[in-house]
C-alpha cells in the first residue's frame, strides 16, 4: 500500500527540485556564454604571416607554371598571401562563407594586384581565382580588422615597404641560379628589417633545394613588422640553396 507523502516533506522536495532546475539552467547559460566567448575568441587572431613567393622557384619545378593572362610577371617576389595566425602555430581559415572576393571593392587596386600579386598556377588566369582563394581562406579571418579593400591594400603596401629583392641584391644575393647559404639570406633580411624571416624552400625539376617563399611577421593590425611569435611549418631548406633566375 502506498503511504501519503507528508505535506512538509512534499514542499521541501519541490523546493529542492526547483532549485536544482535553477542551478541546471544557470549552468547551461554559463556554458553557452563561455562557448560563445570561445567562438568569438576563435574569430580573433594574434598576428599575420606576410608570405611572398619567388616566381622562378614556382615555375622551375616538375609541375611548372603558367604566366597570367596579363603577361609574364616582373622579375620580383610576388605576394602569396597575408595570413592571420595564432601564436600557438595554428590558424583560422574560411571564417565567413558568406563573404566572397568582390572585384568592385578593389577596382582601384587591380592594376597593382596584377603587378604585385600575379598568379602562376595553371591554367593561366587573370588573378581573380588566386585573390578569391586568399580572401576566402585567409582574409575573411581578419575581417574585423581589415575589410576587403583594406586587406588587399595592406598586402600591396607591405610588399612595397619591405622590398625583399632590393634587400637581397644589396647583400650580393642575386637571382642568378647561384647557390647561397641559408644563413646569409636570412641574415641579409634580418639586417634590413630588424626581424628574422622564415625561409621556405621547394625543389626544382632536378631536385635542388631553392629559395621559394619568405615569411615575415606583421602585428595583428597589419601595421608593423614584428618578431615571429611562432615559426611557420613550411618546408625547410638545405643549408645552401639556389636562387633561380626568372
Ligand atoms: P603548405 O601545406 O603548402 O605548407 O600550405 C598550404 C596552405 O595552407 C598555404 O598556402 C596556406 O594557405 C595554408 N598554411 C600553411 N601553413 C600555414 C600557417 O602556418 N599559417 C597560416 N595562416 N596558413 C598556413
Ligand atoms: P594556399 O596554398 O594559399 O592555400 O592555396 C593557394 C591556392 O591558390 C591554390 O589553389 C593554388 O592553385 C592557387 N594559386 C593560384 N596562383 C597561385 C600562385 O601563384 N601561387 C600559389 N602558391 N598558389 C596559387
Amino acid at each position: 500500500m502506498e503511504l501519503p507523502t507528508p505535506p512538509l516533506l512534499h514542499t521541501h522536495s519541490a523546493m529542492k527540485s526547483t532549485s536544482s532546475i535553477l542551478l541546471i539552467k544557470l549552468f547551461i547559460l554559463q556554458c553557452s556564454l563561455s562557448l560563445l566567448c570561445v567562438a568569438v575568441a576563435q574569430q580573433d587572431f594574434d598576428f599575420f604571416y606576410f608570405v611572398q613567393q619567388w616566381p622562378g622557384s614556382y615555375c622551375d619545378t616538375k609541375a611548372s607554371c603558367c604566366y597570367p593572362t596579363t603577361g609574364k610577371p616582373a622579375t620580383d617576389f610576388g605576394i602569396h598571401g597575408l595570413w592571420p595566425n595564432y601564436k600557438d602555430g595554428s590558424y583560422p581559415s574560411n571564417c565567413d562563407p558568406d563573404s566572397h572576393f568582390n572585384r568592385s571593392q578593389v577596382s582601384d587596386l587591380i592594376s597593382r594586384m596584377q603587378r604585385s600579386w600575379p598568379t602562376l598556377a595553371c591554367p593561366r588566369g587573370d588573378g581573380s581565382l588566386f585573390w578569391s582563394h586568399e580572401w576566402e581562406k585567409h582574409g575573411t579571418c581578419s575581417e574585423s580588422v581589415l575589410d576587403q579593400h583594406h586587406y588587399f591594400k595592406t598586402a600591396l603596401n607591405l610588399k612595397e615597404t619591405l622590398g625583399l629583392l632590393p634587400i637581397l641584391q644589396s647583400a650580393g644575393i642575386n637571382p642568378d641560379g647561384g647557390s647561397y647559404s641559408l644563413s646569409r639570406i636570412r641574415g641579409a633580411i634580418k639586417d634590413a628589417l630588424g626581424f628574422t624571416p622564415w625561409i621556405e624552400c621547394n625543389v626544382d625539376a632536378s631536385g635542388n633545394s631553392q629559395l621559394y617563399q619568405v615569411y615575415v611577421c606583421i602585428d595583428n593590425q597589419g601595421s608593423n613588422t614584428i618578431e615571429c611569435p611562432v615559426l611557420p611549418t613550411g618546408s625547410k631548406c638545405a643549408s645552401t640553396v639556389q636562387f633561380p633566375s626568372f
